[in-house]
């Protein structure tokens, strides 16, 4: 029963139960189900207890996927929890074997903002400040030293070691307080592991023993210590079963190596390689398509996939003339799919490249009244330090209490506890805001701290400036004079400051195509839409939000990829960081994209300046990489855009494909005049004649004019 539904390769998978076994095949070739029914298989027709299979998944949730899957075949009277992914394995070995590197077994797991408390201590100690290294460097750099497990001595010695520079010290300082706390951070959960492992032969074994089977999904993306891990643990019992597609390789920026699955053969003689090419998941149009983009990578093994399934509707790029028309068309299309195709909102996933990108999607879905959830993130508006920002904004402009709490001390201003307490009580019995408690009493001895004094000062100022400046330059000064913009340079965490500069790109937008000029009053109002929304309903039918890495092995039936913006995909700073390969791993992150779709699929880009860049946004160059003749182009690019185009992106870019062809009674949209109905073809001067109704008169255009669209 367990094999009914699959094909000759995927029932070849389940079967060969032992031995070296690899899976190579393309996206929604049905892997992910072959690995799941092969672990039921091994439960049910061997009769092993899933004790004793390890089942490596690369994220929680795909764990948690798979354990539901899992579970549907066998039932639920077994433990699932070795279906897990590298770090959830490993914390399971160290919580029973830590003991042997004398850490206790309720050691603690630093993320990365224990990370960053951590470092911050450093700096104090070692009088660094920001000028010195961002966080985001140090992180890079520890990060970089765990690439093997020298460290792992020194740190259990809590040795100084003889350090040469300011970052040596800071690591050395780094692994002390890591000893002194009992504390790992997550590159040290499969380092430790592997460390136990290779020094005490009898806790090697053990594990060994248990693990009977070991089965890897996505083994494209393990980083070469997770492989060691398995490969060790796969010594006794040698079943070691991988599965993954190279042309989804998207953390090589963070240690991924696509060749161990490559060579794997090579580490194991005797490996049995099972090729899979039949996609089981899009429409032959999606399938294509995603063909066509991967082809253009120069280092991979060439695959192609096929499928059986026919017809479906064309994939479609949508061109805006602004993110604002780009948000709208997205809109308005879900509202179709829902109302014209039955489609429900959960089948209907928005993909992007960066976090950042969400805040214009999110803020047309929320004025469309549509619900939506955002997949391993946090909404725009929720976001620390875009709420941090709007706090701000909103004290000096209403003195409120709840803005005055979240602002007081962030950035920090060594105002505790104890002192707010304090000042509410002044307020309390005053019957006044917090600010006005604070403004009235800054004199009082107890009162006068310092950082409250400077804080005063500041809000005076920033009410005053209110008044003078627009409110994207208020915003910028706020964060520049409160300190806010110093501490995300310190963290250097590019993310939270992309979501700065995209907040206050919003906010230009408005400024620059508002007709009346926009009060901070009136921009309060307008955001107040999106900050005051109640906003996790209990509800499942929700559009899903995600960036295309957390969309890494999901499927859903409509796909939209938005901010399909050259620099944005591609990254430009990873192309800056890492050139070619970096090109070459966000072409994969766009054939990830598309292959998530099952029955349709968009992409969308939208003009505008990028104050970024400094230059108007382009189309994504990966874009110009399709054939004209695979998609449909939906919106007006404007001929100009095609030119700039090919100059700023310095690409070949084919203008005259871009030209569709146009029959007498086809009806099209021109930039100026709108909708025309060709009248004639004329072959011998190259133009068209073309009616349009806006102004009553029948024009002669170019056949060369790119600026004529089909009407639907
Ligand atoms: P990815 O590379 O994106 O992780 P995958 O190769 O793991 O994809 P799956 O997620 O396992 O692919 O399968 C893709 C879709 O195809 C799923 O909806 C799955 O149920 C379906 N599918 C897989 N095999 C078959 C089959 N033999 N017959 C019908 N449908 C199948
Ligand atoms: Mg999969």
């Amino acid at each position: 029963m367990l094999l009914s539904d699959l094909n000759d390769k995927q029932i070849q998978a389940v079967t060969e139960t032992e031995g070296y076994i690899r899976v190579i095949a393309g996206a929604g070739s049905g892997k992910t189900r072959a690995l799941a029914t092969r672990f039921a298989y091994i439960v049910n027709e061997l009769g092993i207890n899933p004790a004793n299979i390890l089942c490596v998944t690369f994220t929680n949730k795909a764990a948690l996927e798979m354990r539901n899957r899992v579970k549907k075949m066998i039932g639920n009277d077994y433990d699932l929890s070795y279906i897990t992914t590298y770090h959830g394995f490993c914390v399971r070995v160290l919580r029973e074997d830590i003991h042997k590197v004398r850490y206790p077994k309720n050691f603690i797991i630093l993320d990365a903002e224990d990370q960053k408390a951590i470092l911050r201590e450093i700096f104090e100690e070692l009088n660094l400040d920001s000028k010195n290294f961002t966080f985001k460097q140090i992180l890079n750099y520890i990060a970089n030293q765990k690439y093997n497990l020298d460290y792992i001595p020194t740190l259990l010695a809590g040795e100084e070691r003889g350090a040469k520079n300011d970052l040596e010290k800071i690591f050395s300082k780094y692994l002390d307080k890591q000893l002194r706390n009992y504390a790992l951070d997550f590159d040290d959960l499969v380092n430790f592991t592997l460390y136990i492992y290779l020094n005490n032969p009898d806790v090697l074994k053990k594990w060994q023993e248990r693990i009977h089977y070991i089965q890897v999904d996505e083994m494209q993306d393990s980083s070469e210590e997770q492989y060691r891990l398995v490969k060790l643990l796969s010594n006794q019992h040698e079943n070691l079963f991988v599965v993954g597609d190279p042309d989804q390789t998207i953390y090589e920026w963070r240690g991924a190596r696509p060749e161990i699955l490559v060579h794997f053969d090579e580490d194991f003689k005797g490996t049995q390689t099972i090729i899979m090419n039949q996609n089981y998941r899009s429409t032959p149009k999606i399938l294509t398509l995603g063909n066509h983009i991967i082809k253009n990578n120069i280092l991979r093994v060439h695959k192609d996939m096929f499928t059986e399934t026919e017809g479906g509707v064309d994939v479609i790029h949508f061109h805006a003339r602004s993110e604002f028309e780009e948000g709208l068309w997205i809109v308005n299309e879900i509202k179709r799919l829902k109302k014209e195709e039955k489609s429900s909102y959960s089948d209907v996933a928005v993909l992007y490249r960066a976090n950042y990108i969400s805040r214009n999607i999110e803020q047309s879905l929320i004025q469309a009244g549509i619900p939506y959830s955002i997949y391993g993130g946090i909404r725009f508006f929720e976001r620390k330090e875009i709420k941090d920002i709007l706090s701000y904004l909103r004290l000096v402009e209403t003195g409120d209490n709840l803005s005055f709490l979240r602002v007081i001390n962030s950035p920090t201003r060594g105002l505790g506890k104890k002192y707010i307490e304090l000042l509410k009580d002044v307020a309390y019995r005053q019957r006044v805001s917090l600010l006005e408690a604070l403004e009235t009493h800054i004199d009082r001895s107890d009162l006068a701290r310092p950082g409250a004094v400077e804080f005063i000062k500041l809000l005076r100022k920033f009410r005053t400036r209110k008044n003078e400046v627009k409110v994207s330059d208020l915003v910028k000064e706020i964060l520049d004079e409160s300190g806010l913009t110093d501490v995300l340079r310190r963290d250097g965490d590019a993310e939270r400051l992309e979501n700065i500069t995209e907040l206050i790109n919003s906010i230009i937008i408005i400024e620059t195509t508002d007709k009346e000029p926009l009060t901070l009053d009136r921009y309060l109002q307008e955001i107040s839409l999106y900050t005051d929304i109640d906003l996790e309903k209990e509800e499942d039918n929700k559009v899903k939000l995600m960036t295309i890495h957390i969309a890494k092995g999901l499927e859903f039936p409509h796909v939209f990829l938005c901010g399909f913006n050259d620099g944005v995909l591609p990254n430009a700073t990873s192309i800056k960081e890492r050139g070619f390969r970096a090109i070459e791993e966000e072409r994969r992150l766009t054939y990830v994209a598309v292959t998530r779709a099952e029955n349709s699929f968009y992409m969308t880009e939208s003009e505008g300046f990028n104050s970024r860049t400094g230059v108007n946004k382009m189309p994504s160059r990966f874009i110009f990489e399709i054939s004209e003749n695979l998609f449909v182009r939906k919106g007006i690019m404007k001929p100009e855009i095609l030119k700039e185009a090919k100059e700023q992106l310095n690409i070949k870019i084919d203008v005259s494909g871009f030209q569709e062809r146009f029959r007498v009674g086809d009806w099209v949209s021109h930039p100026i005049w709108e909708k025309g109905k060709v009248m004639e073809v004329n072959e011998d001067r190259g133009e068209y004649k073309i009616e349009f109704p806006k102004i009553n008169k029948v024009k002669p255009i170019t056949f060369t004019f790119k600026g004529l669209i089909p009407e639907k």
